[in-house]
C-alpha cells in the first residue's frame, strides 16, 4: 500500500474507532490478534532500508533496482557503481536462515541462554553465539538515552574475563596500556557507570577508569537540565549536578537510604544486582570484550522491547557497520 494511501485508511480507521463504544473496539481488538500479525522479517528490514536509502559504500541516494538474486532484491549505485541489498554492511550481512531471526530475536527478549535459544530455533551453538553478537554489535557502546527528572546513578565492578579465549593472557600483560579491551582500573575489574531514571530511560557505558574525568564524561551529556541526581557519597558526582544545574541528593550515611521519601539509589542498585546476577548466573560470567553487549542487551530488556523491535535495533542502519 502507498503511503499516502495508507495514511488516509488510517485516519478513517482511527475515526471509526474513537466513535465505538469500549467494548466494541475490543471485539476489534481481538479480531485484530486472532489474525497472524507477525510481519516476515524482510518486510521488517525492508522499510528500514528504504528510510535512508542510500548506497552502503559512499552513501549516495542515486539508486535504482538491479535484479534480484533468489528472491532477494540488489540494488545498484548511480555514484560508485557498486551493487548491494538491504543487508549489506548491516549486522544483518551474509547471515542465512533470515526465517529464523525472529524466533531467535524472541529467544533475545526472554534473555535466553545460548543452549536455550539453540535448541529453540533448531541451530547449533556457533550459529546461536554469532547470532547473539550480530544481533547486539548495533546497540552496543550507544548510550544516548536521554535521563531526566528522578535520575538515581551508580558505579559497579566486573571481574575482568577472557571467557571462551583459546589463549589467555596473563593478568600483567594484558593490563598493556593502549589495548583496546584494556577497560580495567583495579586489578582485573571493568568499571561500568550505571544510571537509571523513574521513566526508566538507562545508560550503563564501561569506564576505561573509575575516575571523576571519566564519569562525567560519559554520564554528563545524557542528562537533562534541572533534573534530580541522587547518587552515593561520591565526589565525581558533586561537579556534575551543579555542572547540569541538578538538585543533588546525596545518599552519603548507609544509614539514611531514602530523603523525602522519593530521593534514594535503590532502583539503580537493584538494577545492578539484577545485572550482576544475569551474567554471572545465568550466563555463567561473560568474556569482557563482549561486555558492551550484553550491556546493550540487558538496556533492550529494560525498555522492554519486543522481538520485532530487537531486530529493528539489530539492523542499526547500514551506514555504521561491517562488512
Ligand atoms: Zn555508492
Amino acid at each position: 500500500m502507498r503511503t499516502k494511501s495508507f495514511v488516509s485508511k488510517l485516519n478513517q480507521i482511527t475515526y471509526a474507532l474513537l466513535s465505538m463504544t469500549p467494548a466494541q473496539r475490543e471485539v476489534v481488538h481481538q479480531s485484530i490478534q486472532a489474525l497472524d500479525t507477525e510481519i516476515p522479517t524482510d518486510e521488517l528490514i525492508q522499510p528500514l532500508f528504504d528510510i535512508l536509502s542510500q548506497c552502503p559504500h559512499c552513501h549516495s541516494t542515486q539508486l535504482k533496482k538491479w535484479g534480484k538474486a533468489g528472491a532477494i532484491q540488489r540494488y545498484r549505485c548511480n555514484g560508485c557503481c557498486k551493487t548491494f541489498n538491504n543487508k549489506t554492511k548491516t549486522p544483518f550481512a551474509k547471515l542465512h536462515k533470515c526465517h529464523i531471526w525472529e524466533a531467535y530475536a524472541h529467544c533475545m527478549e526472554l534473555k535466553l541462554t545460548l543452549r536455550q535459544a539453540a535448541s529453540e530455533c533448531g541451530i547449533n551453538l556457533k550459529t546461536a553465539f554469532l547470532w547473539r553478537h550480530r544481533f547486539l554489535m548495533a546497540q552496543a557502546g550507544k548510550n544516548d538515552d536521554k535521563l531526566s527528572g528522578i535520575i538515581e546513578v551508580d558505579e559497579f565492578f566486573l571481574a575482568y574475563s577472557e571467557k571462551g579465549s583459546k589463549t589467555i593472557t596473563l593478568p600483567k600483560k594484558a593490563r598493556k596500556r593502549g589495548s583496546a579491551i584494556d577497560k580495567r582500573t583495579k586489578e582485573g575489574q571493568v568499571a561500568i557507570l550505571l544510571s537509571i531514571d523513574r521513566s526508566n530511560h538507562m545508560i550503563n557505558p564501561i569506564l576505561s577508569a573509575d575516575t571523576t574525568t571519566e564519569i562525567a564524561a560519559n554520564f554528563a551529556a545524557n542528562i537533562v537540565d534541572n533534573s534530580v541526581l541522587c547518587s552515593d557519597g561520591s565526589w565525581a558526582y558533586v561537579a556534575i549536578a551543579k555542572e547540569k544545574n541538578c538538585d543533588h541528593k546525596r545518599l552519603i550515611n548507609n544509614k539514611i537510604r531514602v530523603v523525602d521519601k522519593a530521593y534514594h539509589i535503590q532502583t539503580v542498585n537493584g538494577a545492578i544486582a539484577h545485572f550482576k546476577s544475569w551474567v554471572n548466573g545465568k550466563m555463567k560470567g561473560v568474556a569482557t570484550k563482549y561486555l558492551s553487549n550484553y550491556l546493550a542487551w540487558f538496556r533492550e530488556s529494560n525498555a522492554k522491547l519486543d522481538k520485532q523491535q530487537i531486530l529493528a535495533a539489530a539492523y542499526g542502519g547500514q551506514q555504521h557497520y561491517g562488512t
